[in-house]
């Protein structure tokens, strides 16, 4: 059984009367231990496909088997569940608590997980840290780290509730290059040394470079997928030259 498979999604937004058809037909299937990375330019459809994957919104149609499980059809509560059980989140902006320590910030998720005491809690958060490399940053609040180190706190708390997919949108955007090629070398090594699948979006070269697999979308559909960062590169600019100007930041 795959990990993911999706089968002819389609997402159409309604805007006062204008629809518009961001995904127009995607099937792809990811297994267990992938590394994905998403590239197309603005309006692509990039993040209404990792808005799906991610079950935090429903495709208008199409089947979407998670573990072989179909989110398609399945209420808001029960997409809840399995996210919170299935898929870590990491953000362009870090989005962690500002006045909240590393270490809380990584508790956080935990909190909401039934049956998992304070001390469990501590101890999960604790190992994350150190996985992440700020084993000794624990109390500092975000304001009192780096970039780099509070992307790295975000991954931790991403991973803490053991999910099967690591899902970043952007995660080296707010970053300069050299703390993005650490926060990218520590995703490398999470997927390279357990089971945890990395699905991200990106316009970093480096990034996508280091990818197993590059998916590219244009107008709602993936028009590459392939392994070969010189193919992907090439699919890139011909959408570029459909769609100028394309911008960079989302
Ligand atoms: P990308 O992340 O690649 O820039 P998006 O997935 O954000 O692309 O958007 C794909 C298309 O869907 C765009 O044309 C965008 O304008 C449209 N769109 C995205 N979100 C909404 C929404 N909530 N309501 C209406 N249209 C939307
Ligand atoms: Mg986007």
């Amino acid at each position: 059984m795959s990990l993911i498979k999706l089968q002819d999604i389609r997402k159409i937004y309604t805007l006062d009367e204008m629809k518009v058809e961001a995904l127009r037909g995607i099937s792809i299937t990811i297994e267990q231990g992938e590394y994905v990375a998403l590239m197309g330019p603005s309006g692509s459809g990039k993040t209404t496909l990792m808005n799906t994957l991610g079950c935090l919104d429903r495709p208008t149609d199409g089947s979407y088997l998670l573990n072989g499980q179909e989110v398609a059809t399945m209420s808001r509560d029960a997409r809840a569940r399995l996210r919170n059980r299935n898929i870590g989140f990491v953000f362009q902006s870090f989005n962690l608590l500002a006045r909240t320590s590393a270490l809380e910030n990584v508790e956080l998720p935990l909190l909401y997980a039934s049956g998992v005491s304070g001390r469990q809690r501590h101890k999960r958060a604790t190992a994350m840290l150190d996985l992440v490399g700020l084993a000794d940053r624990m109390g500092h609040h975000p304001g009192q780290l780096s970039g780099g180190q509070q992307q790295r706190v975000a991954i931790a708390r991403a991973l803490v509730n053991d999910p099967d997919i690591l899902m970043a949108d952007e995660p080296t955007g707010n970053l300069d290059s050299r703390t993005g090629k650490e926060v990218i070398a520590l995703l490398n090594d999470l997927n390279a040394a357990g089971r945890i699948t990395v699905i991200l979006v990106t316009h970093d070269q480096d990034i996508a470079r280091n990818a197993k697999r590059i998916l590219v979308l244009r107008d709602g559909l993936i028009v590459e997928d392939t392994s070969d960062f010189a193919i992907a590169t090439k699919a890139l600019h011909t959408a570029d030259d459909l769609e100028a100007p394309s911008s960079c930041n989302d």
